[in-house]
């Protein structure tokens, strides 16, 4: 299973701001459950209140109630850099020359270790082991008073990826990074503070607009800043010359939930459009296509679409699996991914099934989902992967960083790969059916995990690399 990377909502201009963004993280919730986060502002004070395990776990009434005022901004947060401690936990605050400044951050720096050693040099404490961290106290050092400009200045030295809400007490912006790896979408709220007013909603992905029946207005663009405050709402680029977008091809494959629009693209229709091409490129005779729940749910409507072979829900997800504290002691085998998959015994025993999911990456939880469909004696199982290979780390922001670890990267052909997982045959869609023409244009994604080509200076960081230097860094 990959591991997400962080859900960012924000709102201005509505009373009880920061119950508008309890309930957007709610939606944002399969971005990260480590921690959560709320920060909100009544133009005088900040109000925040952050911690560990998930927003319906962490808030409560009290809570909620002491987040005073008419703007807030909050984050879920998966740690892609840094551990999982309540010091590193999202929104981050600060106060500066310029009053209270608030940071929410999606996405990973690929220069923020070198920032951090820079800034430490210069005398600059850290207090959280995040990339984030070093976005706050570029801000603060700006040298400029305003927080736009302050903001700008800080982001335009960025490498890698970010989608971020920076809040002082009466203004928000809202920003994506030059080549806009990570989604950020903008709404509107009819419901106003006053009629001169207008509200304003961000979100990691507009599907959280609708629980605060906010109305989807557009995506912040990529290299954009949008400034919302009491002059209205204003638009501005980061640097002068933008580079090609990069938007993140995983956000479409895997991270967004299907009712969302990322890159101005409709999740639900991508990932059928997907099952349909790899229905194509590697069909096979059976007599159910079962998706693996729920990722692989909307490519297998459109493999079974394509291939005329009937969807059968073979496995079923348990949704009521917290974490698991007993075992039994004798151990029984691939025991997590039991609690997780019901399969059903008679779509599986004596048939030829097509098991489809949205990606490989270690293959660990694959193999224990076929070892458990085999338990049932099926007669022929096939994997069709709704992804090209996995072979190469990300570095902007999503937890498969370790190339040793990758399946792709263990096993040098399909056929060994088949053999490991347990199956009969293997099918990847390829890369080039990855950017179907009518959805997508492939020259504005990143597809560095799929064929190596980095979009930007990597510096040689992995996660490995960059918690250990920043450790040091932080031992020093
Ligand atoms: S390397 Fe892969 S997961 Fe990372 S940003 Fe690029 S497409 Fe997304």
């Amino acid at each position: 299973m990959i591991r997400e990377e962080c859900g960012i909502f924000g709102i201005y201009g509505q009373k009880e701001a920061a119950q508008y963004v309890y309930l957007g993280l709610h939606f944002l919730q399969h971005r990260g459950q480590e921690s959560c986060g709320i920060i909100s502002s009544d133009q005088t004070s900040f109000y925040k209140q952050i911690g560990l395990g998930k927003v319906s776990e962490f808030f409560d009434e009290e809570k909620l109630n002491y987040l005073k005022g008419n703007q807030a901004i909050g984050h879920v947060r998966y740690s892609t850099t840094g551990s999982p401690t309540l010091v590193n936990t999202q929104p981050l605050s600060a106060m500066t020359t310029k009053g209270p400044i608030a940071l929410a951050h999606n996405g990973n720096l690929t220069n923020a270790s070198s920032i951090r050693q820079r800034l430490m040099k210069e005398g600059q404490t850290f207090s959280t082991t995040s990339d984030s961290e070093v976005i706050l106290h570029l801000i603060a050092r700006a040298p400029y008073d305003d927080i736009v400009e302050s903001t700008r200045w800080a982001l335009s030295q960025l490498e890698g990826a970010f989608a971020v809400l920076v809040m002082n007490r009466d203004t928000i912006i809202a920003a994506r990074d030059p080549m806009g790896f990570r989604p950020l979408a903008l709404g509107s709220h009819e419901e106003t503070l006053t009629p001169a007013t207008q509200t304003y909603v961000f979100s990691s992905e507009d599907t959280a607009f609708s629980i605060v029946q906010a109305t989807r207005v557009r995506e912040i663009m990529p290299n954009e800043m949008v400034v919302v405050n009491s002059s209205g709402l204003e638009s501005l680029p980061i640097v002068s010359s933008q580079p090609k977008s990069r938007q993140c091809i995983f956000e479409l494959i895997y991270f967004a939930k299907p009712s969302s629009r990322v890159f101005e693209t409709s999740v639900y229709e991508y990932r059928y459009e997907i099952g349909r091409q790899l229905a194509r490129e590697f069909p096979v005779e059976a007599d159910y296509v079962i998706p693996v729940p729920d990722s692989g749910i909307v490519s297998a409507l459109g493999y079974s679409h394509e291939s005329g072979i009937p969807m059968a829900l073979g496995l079923i997800r348990s949704h009521y699996v917290g974490r698991t504290f007993i075992e039994p002691s004798q151990g029984i085998r691939d025991f997590g991914v039991r609690m997780k998959f019901m399969p059903v015994p008679e779509i599986i025993k004596n048939k030829r099934i097509i098991i489809i999911d949205d990606s490989i990456v270690r293959g660990t939880t694959s193999r224990k989902i076929i070892q458990i469909i085999k338990d049932l004696h099926p007669r022929e199982v096939h994997f069709r992967v709704a992804s090209p290979p996995v072979k190469y780390p990300c570095f902007y922001g999503i937890d498969f960083s370790r190339p040793e670890e990758l399946l792709a990267n263990k096993f040098q052909s399909i056929e060994e790969i088949a053999k490991y997982i347990g199956v009969d045959s293997v099918g990847y869609v390829s890369i080039e059916g990855l950017f179907p023409e009518a959805l997508v244009n492939r020259e504005l994604f990143c597809r560095a995990c799929f064929d190596g080509n980095y979009p930007t200076p990597i510096h040689n960081v992995s996660k490995e690399s960059f918690d250990h230097e920043i450790q040091q860094a932080s031992l020093k």
